[in-house]
């Protein structure tokens, strides 16, 4: 069924089909093994992906390291750069195909993708190709205990070939910001892209060979995670670091696999952030920051805020505006004007939000508004489509206050002062960021200390220097990526010392 997204889709110059791309070439599986993509907006098949297996990952790890071992491993920084600022201008150039697949792949509206996904996943390759190019190394002269000195100085080093396994959520933003550095530092890259979103990764090949990136710098495996593309690359000791962005018990299982050969890992992984609105914060920057950050991309964005604390003076009040700003999300086409909200990313992912919707019902949640499936048009019904929810009235157990729910909802809970709203936020077993919405500058100061959080945003939500150290604590990631951050996981730093008399 055509639906608007897959026309867009079909109109630019998108493929409807998913190969590898390894060693600067797309090939199929040596299996013949594939598995479908289909649209979220109504369930329609959009392409078959090519389901990698230990051939596809064995040839890829191959051609990155003879990447690093030919033309690559030797170009100048300077080289590199001036690919890398190639690179983001012809995503940029091609700015509608990317658009028209990461829609076709995700359902989501283009006003978002063309505002986050496509420009920051072109920046991410600026940004880390100026970090290379200026980033300074320390010098250290010593004297030497026989009267004469010695020089030291560390130069970085790229650790070889990096594992990228990437989430569905922000495909080619989440990608690049992996692959941006990774290529900058001159690493080469085999990456995973989600099985649910493959479209921008393959692309991004075409955009390689375009510019003139060797081949094999850049590769992708298509496939699934445990017995498939992402546990065979995961665990294949020919890669030497390996980076992941996804579910924190996803990272536990690739954790187990990168002991083998004692690989660097960095993680970014799982949330449940906390928003925190005081009595003395704007009203509705905080009503509009919240119901950005709990409804956006129909929540499925690891940031985003599924535990809403407000002062008891404007409980009621706050619960009243969230609660229209929710019924206001329009679920619709991505192409639309009027589209507020787009669909889930799967039926699966579908089954597991409305399966934590029963339980808050079951747990005895006030159901403030949605709670389940919106009404759609007889063409999208086989769509993933689920209502923007706000419950309250839970005790701090349940099942919606504790685990990540990864969809359009969130509870919102009263509380009286900044201690107990601290150890509220803090109740939990992750740590990526918290959002907090007060006047008072003292105490956005004090919560900054308190909270046990890799990101902590005052009067804001997702706002991103891409120079500033991004990741989580406890066990929402391991490592911090972003700026010169990037460089500690990408490099190695190699210390020369020189005697002389
Ligand atoms: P996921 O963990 O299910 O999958 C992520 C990737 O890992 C996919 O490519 C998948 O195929 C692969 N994978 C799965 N099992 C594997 C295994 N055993 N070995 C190797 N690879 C394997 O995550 P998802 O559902 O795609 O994404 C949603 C999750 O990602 C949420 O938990 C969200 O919070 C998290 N996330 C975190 C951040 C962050 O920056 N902290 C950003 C975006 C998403």
């Amino acid at each position: 069924m055509a639906t608007d997204a897959s026309t867009a889709a079909a109109a630019v110059n998108v493929r409807r089909d998913f190969p590898h791309f390894i060693n600067g070439a797309f090939v199929p599986s040596a299996s013949g093994k594939t598995f479908e993509n289909r649209s979220p907006l109504d369930g329609s098949l959009i392409g078959l992906v090519s389901e990698g297996g230990k051939a596809e990952v064995d040839a890829a790890v191959a051609a990155a390291r003879a990447a690093l071992d030919g033309p690559w491993g030797k170009m100048p920084v300077a080289k590199r750069v001036e690919l890398l600022y190639a690179l983001a201008d012809e995503i940029n150039r091609r700015f509608d195909d990317f658009l028209a697949a990461e829609i076709a792949d995700t359902g989501k509206p283009a006003s978002l993708a063309a505002h986050i996904d496509i420009p920051r996943g072109a920046a991410n390759f600026k940004i880390f190709a100026d970090v290379i190019k200026n980033v300074p190394s320390e010098t250290f002269e010593m004297a030497t205990p026989d009267g004469g000195e010695a020089l030291n100085y560390a130069v970085r080093v790229p650790r070889g070939v990096i594992a990228v396994v990437c989430p569905w959520n922000l495909p080619l933003l989440l990608m690049t910001w992996k692959v941006g550095p990774a290529l900058a530092c001159g690493n080469a890259v085999v990456v995973k892209p989600s099985e649910e979103t493959p479209a921008t990764a393959t692309l991004l090949g075409e955009v390689m060979n375009k510019v003139g990136i060797p081949k094999g710098v850049y590769n992708v495996v298509h496939g699934l995670g445990p017995n498939s593309a992402g546990e065979f690359l995961t665990s294949h000791r020919g890669v030497n670091a390996i980076t992941f962005t996804g579910e924190t018990r996803t990272g536990e299982a690739i954790m187990g696999a990168a002991s083998k050969g004692l690989r660097p890992v960095s993680f970014e992984l799982g949330g449940k952030n906390a928003g925190l609105v005081f009595a003395d914060a704007d009203f509705d920057a905080a009503v509009e920051g919240i119901a950005r950050a709990a409804f956006v991309n129909c929540g499925q964005v690891c940031l985003g805020t599924e535990r809403v604390y407000v002062q008891r003076p404007i409980f009621e009040k706050f619960v009243a505006a969230l609660k229209l700003k929710a019924e206001a999300m329009k679920p619709g086409l991505p192409y639309e004007k009027s589209t507020g909200i787009g669909p889930l990313i799967s039926q699966e992912h579908l089954g597991k939000v409305l399966s934590y919707y029963g339980k808050a019902k079951a747990e005895g949640a006030t159901l403030v508004t949605g709670g389940g499936v919106p009404d759609m048009p007889a063409e999208l019904k086989g769509g993933s489509w689920v209502q923007p929810t706000i419950w309250t009235g839970l005790p701090e157990t349940a099942t919606v206050i504790r685990e990540e729910i990864f969809g359009p909802c969130c509870h919102i809970a009263p509380f009286d002062t900044e201690d107990e709203v601290v150890a509220l936020a803090n109740d939990t077993p992750y740590g990526l960021c918290t959002t907090v919405w007060t006047q008072d500058l003292s105490r956005a100061h004090r919560i900054a200390k308190r909270i046990d959080v890799g990101l902590c945003w005052i009067n804001s939500w997702f706002l991103r220097d891409l120079r500033t150290p991004f990741g989580g604590s406890k066990q929402s990631g391991i490592g911090r990526e972003g700026g010169v951050h990037s460089l500690e996981f990408y490099t190695e730093l190699r210390n020369v010392c020189i005697k002389y008399a």
